[in-house]
């Protein structure tokens, strides 16, 4: 009976809890637990090791063993991990634990399975700048994007200081609820600080990462949230003496309010995604309409029966929305013809690696059934 064993402890109470552990971690776990292995999570990775925040504090850990072919398999940051115990050198990452949720970026320029760029993320904050006009369409492009990854997306309207009236501000906010749908919208000012206690209330519960345009105020958000003297402490607290680095090499900080926010380089700079599931929850009422069209297949074009249309002409729906869906749409299938292309064009180099034996002799065999 050895009632230290931190495996023993409630998950509330769990060392590890402020960095989003929880029961249904715990049972995940509880097999490697048995085989003597550590849990933890994936706060940075880089080049083959990454930093692993563990019970007995962060470990650098090898992910040797854990190099799948598939990209988007690899050690994430936000990842739950199995790490080898105290006492060999290096340790070892020997397992990932399922993910719940993942961000994956369907297109880089060499790959064309993916890159994830964070894992386990609860909430995506999807920060829209009051400081110029709404862009309604770029926001349901990110709320795409969100709702893929699982993710229960909000979206924070930012700079309220900015905009001269209460009334205006309350249409402003309308305006973003009728583009997303299931989605909570706030909105806040890090200048007055308006709004930031509801925010810091919402991502206490659970990970979240901060989406959207550069200058919409996420990196002011991300200091609110986290308070000036945290950032001091994470800086003179870096192992590797880099500390005016911390910020862009540790991805994941734990926020004093509670929650953990994912901040990594690639999500700041997220351009084309494959978000084809997503894109229908952002439009979930015209997918709702659209089931009721005569057609199952109706392009709501000029089919007759097409609910979709119908809903426009009556002003249910806004035409702008049906605009953006189908914009969106298209979009989503250039991106899914290109990683298709870009697979056939590495079939085709695969075909050019094979030996001029091999390529002789399938001529020859050509050669004889001319
Ligand atoms: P990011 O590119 O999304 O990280 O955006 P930043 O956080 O760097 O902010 C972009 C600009 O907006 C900066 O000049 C900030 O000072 C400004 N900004 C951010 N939040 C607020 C705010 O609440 N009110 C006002 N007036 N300006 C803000
Ligand atoms: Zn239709």
């Amino acid at each position: 009976m050895n009632h230290s064993s931190s495996s023993h402890l409630s998950s509330s109470s769990h060392p590890l809890a402020r960095y989003g552990w929880d029961e249904g971690w715990e049972a995940a776990f509880a097999p490697h637990a048995a085989r003597g292995l550590v849990p933890g999570r994936v706060v940075r990775v880089d080049r083959g090791l990454c930093d692993v925040a563990t019970p007995d504090g962060t470990v650098r850990a090898d992910t040797e063993f854990v190099v799948p072919r598939d990209p988007v398999k690899v050690v994430c940051t936000g990842d739950w991990a199995a790490v080898d115990p105290e006492g060999g050198e290096p340790r070892y990452v020997r397992t990932l634990l399922p993910r719940r949720t993942a961000f994956v970026r369907s297109t880089s320029s060499k790959r064309s399975e993916g890159q994830i760029l964070a894992a386990n993320v609860d909430h995506a904050i999807v920060a829209v700048s009051l400081a110029a006009d709404l862009d309604l369409a770029r926001v349901e492009r990110f709320l795409a994007l969100a709702w893929e990854s699982g993710a229960q997306p909000v979206v924070v309207l930012t700079k309220t200081d900015l905009v001269p009236d209460a009334v205006g501000l309350s249409y402003l906010v309308q305006d973003v609820e009728t583009a997303a749908p299931g989605a909570c919208v706030l909105a806040v000012s890090a200048r007055t600080g308006e709004g930031l206690d509801v925010l810091a209330a919402v991502v206490a519960g659970g990970t979240s990462v901060l989406l959207g345009q550069s200058g919409a105020g996420k990196s002011t958000l991300a200091n609110a949230l986290l308070g000036e003297d945290v950032m001091d402490v994470q800086a003179t607290r870096d192992v590797d003496g880099k500390g005016r680095h911390t910020t862009t090499t540790r991805n994941l900080l734990v926020l004093p309010g509670g929650g953990v926010l994912i901040d990594t380089p690639g999500l700041r700079g997220v351009g084309l995604w494959d978000a084809g599931a997503g894109v229908g929850q952002v439009f979930s009422e015209i997918e709702e309409l659209a089931a009721t069209c005569r057609f199952h297949d109706c392009a709501h074009g000029s089919e007759p029966g097409c609910a979709v249309l119908a809903a426009v002409e009556s002003g249910a729906l806004p035409e702008r929305r049906l605009v953006s869906y189908r914009k969106l749409l298209r979009e989503n299938e250039r991106i899914v013809a290109k990683t298709d292309a870009r697979l056939r064009a590495e079939i085709r180099r695969e075909w050019k690696r094979r030996g001029a034996e091999g390529r002789a002799a399938m001529e020859a065999k050509r050669g004889r059934q001319r």
